[in-house]
């Protein structure tokens, strides 16, 4: 099975407790519940800010993929895969 992951910040969605929520209140299959409350993002940002947001989280997600990765290594990567998705798709 597919977990979906975010299509703004990457995260994956294990639960629909993790989905978004669209205007009327269902939930949103394409963004998270950090990322889109009620139809419209949370936070106005660019992929840059995400991209600095997400390697906060850097060591957490180090230790749940086994990997060792610095900011330095990480940012160029995280930049190609935030912007494979669909928020910052020009
Ligand atoms: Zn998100």
């Amino acid at each position: 099975m597919n977990t979906p992951i975010c299509q703004s910040c990457g995260m994956d969605m294990k639960s629909t407790g993790d989905l978004g929520t669209n205007a009327d209140g269902t939930p949103n299959q394409e963004y998270c519940t950090y990322c889109y409350q009620n139809g419209a993002f949370t936070r106005d940002v660019t992929m840059e800010e995400m991209l600095e947001t997400n390697l906060k989280f850097l060591d957490h997600w180090n230790s749940e993929t086994g990997n060792n990765f610095t900011p330095e290594e990480a940012r160029p990567m995280l930049r190609n895969f935030l912007s494979t998705l669909t928020r910052w798709q020009k």
